[in-house]
């Protein structure tokens, strides 16, 4: 019971409480129904999938319903690939919209009749100004604006005009359709702000069916009205949109939704924002859309995240009215903690350095048993060939180590993981001097790595059969940006001069023998390594790739924390 009040505790929000007191004044007859309405103009990235979350959340927990809806209203930078992968990403994290998958471009018709009904009402106009005009005539937040000189069109004269406009007899950016509110109202959004721009444009689903496209704060609270939401969940920026969306809403005496702003997700050491994102695809900084570097949903999903984990993040992270950073580790954790109870245990060798039992036989080859999940007991065992010679990994031998390096070196004890204590003799160099195997001798009464006699070894390290092990390619990664804000530059720089020259590692590792069969798509612990996940697009059966989610302790405390 404490668990569940915990829970609940951990759920609610200020979101939460607001739609708790809709039902409790009786509100739209007791219905909760909420939308994620992205624009098919670029991948969805872990900030969507925040709103995705408590959106169909929401939904979810308050047996209401959720939408999927494409805000595709305009049309030069939508894309159907775009549409695809978002329908993949919602229903991967779960957000279930059932059968109502929706465009806004299928209300063009309805939008359109909307807006000759507000003409009819005097309370819109066609504005001959050029985009660059209607800017400067806007004014500033201190200064009134100007009235544009065709403000005080006939009724009839603008059902004309937006008629031709709409039959595509003007040039694009000669003529907008805009509302008519006040020129001089303190907030900017109210200034006769541009309903439609004439656009000689194709269309992804509406093909070359029009010539103007409405504008998405005209659009957007029709859209929500359309479809009975009944609260519009967004991020703050669009806090001061309100007024006007209310305000073409109660013109139009159409329903009324409830926009409820929160902060968006800011995540440290990478950028958020479509356009930044596309530009590092399209500049080839990354490896498209979905390398795993990427703050993309269909990026860290093929980094090997879950969607149980992303969901855990976003419980963590919560809802507010504050813009801030989250640090990546925050994220990191959630996926650690999860793979930490699921993934089986595994060993691999990135850097692999040789190691020869000098008393080990040449022929003798011993199945040695591992356990596959220390945190799941019915996962058992399975069991790892061993034989005189090894790979262990570069890193855990040094011939001359510091104080208290209780890996391998001359004259040494360590434990092999599952093994045997051996003891280390000597290295062996090549002519440049360069370590090119390590010498062992083994001490045959420690088999599974216990000594008889009560010895403590301080050391373990983990190791493959050298001629049991294959080879199989392995990515490492760090953040694409070495600033936690990398959009914190100066007057005249570029967010990219912060982009991480190092952010991808290759080696060619050795595993063993058993991860020869790896499915792709499944996650594994190397010891030691960290969480890894055969890539699901390069792992061929035989021989997967292998992308590492995560490592086994928090490694940002390395990472700059300056500003
Ligand atoms: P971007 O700025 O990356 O282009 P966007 O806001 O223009 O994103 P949309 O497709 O309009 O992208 O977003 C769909 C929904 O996702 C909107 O309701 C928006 O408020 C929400 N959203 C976008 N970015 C974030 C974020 N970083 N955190 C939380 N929600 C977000
Ligand atoms: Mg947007």
């Amino acid at each position: 019971m404490e668990n569940k009040t915990e829970e609940q505790q951990l759920k609610s929000n200020f979101i939460r409480e607001i739609i708790d007191a809709d039902l409790a004044a009786g509100k739209n007859n007791g219905r909760v129904h909420t939308r994620f309405p992205p624009e098919p103009n670029g991948y969805l990235h872990i900030g969507h999938a925040k709103s995705i979350c408590l959106n169909s959340g929401i939904a979810r927990d308050y047996k209401g319903k959720f939408n999927l809806r494409f805000d595709d209203t305009n049309p030069s930078k939508e894309e159907q690939e775009y549409v695809d992968s978002i329908i993949e990403d919602v229903k991967w994290l779960g957000g279930d919209f059932e059968d109502r998958l929706f465009y806004a471009s299928d209300y063009f018709a309805a939008m359109h009749a909307w807006a000759v009904e507000l003409i009819k009402k005097g309370k819109a106009y066609v504005c001959d100004l050029s985009p660059e005009e209607v800017r400067s005539y806007r004014g500033a937040p201190a200064e009134s604006g100007k009235d544009s000189p065709t403000r005080n069109r006939t009724v009839e004269e603008n059902l004309d005009l937006f008629a031709r406009m709409t039959k595509g007899e003007f040039p694009d950016g000669s003529r907008t359709l805009r509302a008519k509110i006040d020129m001089a109202h303190p907030n900017l959004n109210m200034r006769d702000p541009v309903m439609y721009r004439i656009l000689h444009a194709s269309h992804h689903r509406q093909g070359d069916k029009w010539f103007v496209y409405p504008m998405y704060d005209w659009a957007h609270g029709l859209e929500d009205s359309t479809e009975g939401i009944t609260h519009s969940i967004c991020t703050l920026e669009f806090e001061d949109h309100r007024p006007l969306y209310d305000w073409f809403l109660d013109q139009l005496g159409i329903y009324h939704p409830r926009q409820i702003e929160f902060a968006r997700l800011n995540l440290g050491n990478t950028v958020l924002s479509k356009r930044k994102l596309l530009e590092l695809v399209k500049n080839s900084h990354v490896d498209g859309w979905d390398d795993p570097r990427m703050p993309t949903i269909s990026g860290i999903r093929r980094r090997g995240y879950t969607a149980a984990s992303i969901h855990a993040f976003c419980e963590e992270i919560g809802v507010s009215k504050f813009n801030s950073i989250i640090d990546i580790w925050v994220l990191e954790n959630a996926v650690r903690n999860e793979l930490n109870k699921t993934a089986p245990r595994a060993m691999a060798v990135l850097r692999p350095l040789k190691v020869v039992l000098t008393n080990y036989p040449e022929d003798k080859t011993e199945e040695m048993e591992a356990v596959n999940n220390p945190e799941d007991p019915s996962t058992g065992t399975r069991k790892v060939p061993f034989c005189r010679e090894l790979y262990i990994e570069r890193d855990d031998f040094m011939e001359v180590p510091p104080k208290k390096f209780f890996r391998m070196t001359p004259g040494q004890e360590v434990r092999l993981r599952y093994a045997y204590i051996i003891k280390c003799e000597k290295a062996v160099h090549d002519a440049a001097g360069n370590i090119t195997e390590v010498h062992c001798s083994y001490d045959p009464a420690t088999r599974g790595g216990t000594t008889q006699d009560g010895r403590k070894i301080k050391g373990t390290i983990h190791w493959v059969s050298a001629r049991h092990a294959f080879s199989a390619r392995v990515h490492l990664y760090d953040a694409l940006f070495t600033k936690r804000d990398p959009e914190d530059v100066e007057e005249g720089r570029d967010y990219k001069e912060n982009i991480n020259p190092s952010s991808l590692e290759i080696f060619d590792a050795s595993l063993e023998p058993g991860l020869k069969n790896a499915a792709a798509g499944s996650r594994f612990q190397f010891e030691r390594l960290g969480y890894f996940f055969a890539d699901p697009k390069d792992s061929r059966p035989g021989t997967p790739v292998f992308n590492r989610t995560v490592t086994l302790r928090d490694s940002w405390a390395k990472m700059e924390k300056k500003p």
